[in-house]
């Protein structure tokens, strides 16, 4: 699948990015790859979105995928999720390539009603790491994994867009571990007889009263 370049180095100077839009185009951009540090070739207003490409094929993974870039681009204008076939997200806020730690989490999407967060991970070739899951589950993140593995990179917009917020099938959900049923209830019984108790002392404080007056 082919790979999109946003960011390239300078030839002269290897330490210095450059970014696709501050780059002249062709081979005038004078950039290696940060990846492989093979030439670069701009793409600048002959494609979908301007980029860079290696100049000769190469095996090198530097890089996103079309499918990665729209996939996220879909989902920070979007508004709204189908999570699986009962519940939808509603969320108010999506960030892309959020930075926690060392880990870099796709979109993250955020409720500021309900408090909710979904680190959303769109897979095009590598699944996500079980480890990478636990650590997002224990920030707090509830977890999408959106799987488009297979799905065919010249997809359009709209189709895609449809498949990202209508569709379950691709999709996994992974929640930080719910309260324990069985000890929610008996805190739930424990309240139940602690204002029992309250209002027998009420009742009795009254009748001390009224005694009294009488
Ligand atoms: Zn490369």
């Amino acid at each position: 699948m082919r790979r999109y370049i946003f960011k390239g180095l300078s030839r002269s100077d290897q330490t210095k990015e450059i970014l696709i839009e501050d780059a002249a185009n062709g081979l005038a951009c004078d950039c290696v790859c940060p990846g492989c540090k093979a030439t670069l070739v701009a793409k600048q207003g002959t494609e979908r979105i301007p980029h860079f490409a290696h100049y000769t094929g190469s095996s090198c993974r530097y890089g996103e995928t079309m499918l990665h870039l729209l996939a996220k681009k879909i989902l920070k204008a979007a508004a709204r999720i189908k999570l699986d076939d009962e519940r939808i997200l509603y969320y108010t806020n999506a960030e892309v390539e959020v930075v926690e730690g060392d880990m870099r989490i796709d979109v993250v999407l955020r409720n500021n009603i309900t408090h909710e967060k979904y680190a959303v991970e769109i897979v095009v070739t590598n699944s996500l790491s079980d480890e990478k899951i636990e650590r997002l589950l224990r920030l707090g993140y509830n977890v999408l994994e959106i799987d488009l593995k297979g799905f065919d990179e010249n997809i359009s917009e709209a189709e895609l867009s449809e498949i990202l917020i209508e569709d379950t099938d691709c999709k996994c959900l992974f929640e930080p571990e719910p309260y324990y049923p069985g000890k929610a209830e008996k805190d739930e019984s424990g309240l139940k007889w602690m204002m029992v108790a309250f209002m027998v002392l009420m009742v009795i404080g009254f009748v001390n009263v009224i005694k009294k007056k009488g």
